[in-house]
């Protein structure tokens, strides 16, 4: 059961002292407080973690400080939908919407190599009037052998340039919480040009010390990939330890599974689970057709296999599309034979745009026909009666 407080109840208030005297008086019962400061208000929820059967829901609601009861009757404590939920399915950071019902486009670097790819690839963003990207600088790779990313020292070019050409967001995977402190370090001796949301990738969705880690920080939103070869079950747990752990500015992405099944994709693209996740839970969903399907081969319609997969993807409703892009994929140290080319950059995005306008004509459809179901149903109802 979740006891969501009014706003502004502060913890040293008469309000908020007498609430929890009662509460911790409950027999097996545990309590775990959590606050999120918002720009305007401050909003605590206490959770009661237990034989919360025995409690009425009314008496709840009685209590001194409390607004709204939730009984959680989902096994996603904290993320899930539930009865009588009105709990946001939003969040804004650095002056960027992100909600179930938005869409931003993540084009991007997979690895940071070179200054002048950064730039022309920023640049190249701005000119298409986007604010998101994605930027590798800790890669996690198959072979110890292999480029692991330019880490910390590709920073502060990247936020500076960032900043120069109207970023606000900055996709970037972290593997260790040490990286963590690397991004707040060089965003602050930067001067805070842009934001950055940190990437857990698929390797390491189970990670559940660095979720925790991750999910204790509340200053950046964070983008979870679903795990590759785990249920959509197990890495939706995977998103409950961050949002345990108090960050509720989470993103869902689903990258593909691993399985032969796949082939010839990279792996197995699961974008139909876009609104199965959305309705299992409240977070935005992300996907990534890149690490998804890995080539750029394209159907005999001329369109590429990516752009399909992303196309599926968003008629689903997703919404975030991450992308890798590279001015010379030959070139790109990572990942260079899924990468789209910059001159396709308009083209993307021009397709990205045709999926979201087909997604909200079904979705106002579904509406007409739900609300035409309704209205027949109320009629045969005053027909009987
Ligand atoms: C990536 O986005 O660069 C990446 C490594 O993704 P994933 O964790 O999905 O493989
Ligand atoms: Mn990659």
């Amino acid at each position: 059961m979740i006891l969501i407080l009014k706003p502004n109840v502060a913890p040293e208030s008469d309000e908020y002292r007498e609430l929890m005297d009662y509460l911790e008086k409950l027999q097996n019962i545990q309590l775990r407080v959590r606050r999120e400061r918002g720009a305007e208000q401050l909003l605590t929820e206490v959770h009661l973690i237990g034989n919360t059967l025995a409690l009425s829901t009314d008496e709840m609601r009685n209590l001194p400080g409390v607004r709204h009861v939730v009984r959680v009757s989902e096994k996603y404590r904290v993320l899930g939908h539930h009865k009588g939920d009105d709990r946001p399915t939003s969040f804004d950071y650095n002056g960027v919407h992100f909600s179930q019902d938005s869409l931003h486009v993540f084009a991007g670097l997979c690895a940071v190599d070179t200054r002048e790819n950064v730039e022309v690839m920023m640049r190249a963003l701005r000119d298409a009037g986007q604010v998101c990207t994605r930027m590798g600088a800790y890669k996690p790779r198959t072979s110890p052998y292999a480029f692991q990313g330019h880490c910390k020292s590709c920073l502060p070019y990247v936020f500076e340039l960032a900043g120069k050409y109207g970023i606000k967001v900055v996709a970037m995977e972290v593997t260790h919480e040490s990286h963590v402190d690397e991004i707040r370090e060089a965003l602050r001796q930067t001067g805070d040009p842009t934001g950055v949301m940190l990437q857990i990738g698929t390797r390491n969705t189970q990670n559940f010390e660095l979720l925790k880690i991750v999910g204790r920080q509340q200053v950046f939103p964070v983008l979870l990939k679903r795990g590759f070869g785990i249920t959509l079950e197990e890495s939706l747990y995977a998103a409950e330890y961050l949002a345990s752990e108090g960050n509720r500015m989470i993103v869902f992405g689903l990258r593909g599974m691993k399985t032969s099944m796949g082939d010839p994709h990279r792996n197995l693209v699961d974008f139909a689970h876009v609104p199965v996740v959305k309705r299992l839970t409240r977070m935005p969903v992300c996907i990534d057709p890149s690490h998804s399907v890995g080539t750029r081969h394209s159907g005999r319609d001329g369109i590429l296999d990516i752009m399909h997969a992303a196309a599926q993807g968003v008629l689903a409703g997703a919404n975030m599309v991450l992308i890798d892009f590279h001015p010379a994929p030959s070139e790109a140290l990572v990942d260079g034979p899924q990468a789209l080319l910059l001159e396709e950059l308009p083209h993307f995005l021009e397709d990205i745009q045709i999926a979201r306008e087909a997604y909200e004509k079904r979705r106002a459809l579904a509406r007409r026909h739900q609300d035409a179901m309704l209205e027949q149903q109320c009629g045969s109802l005053v027909g009987a009666a």
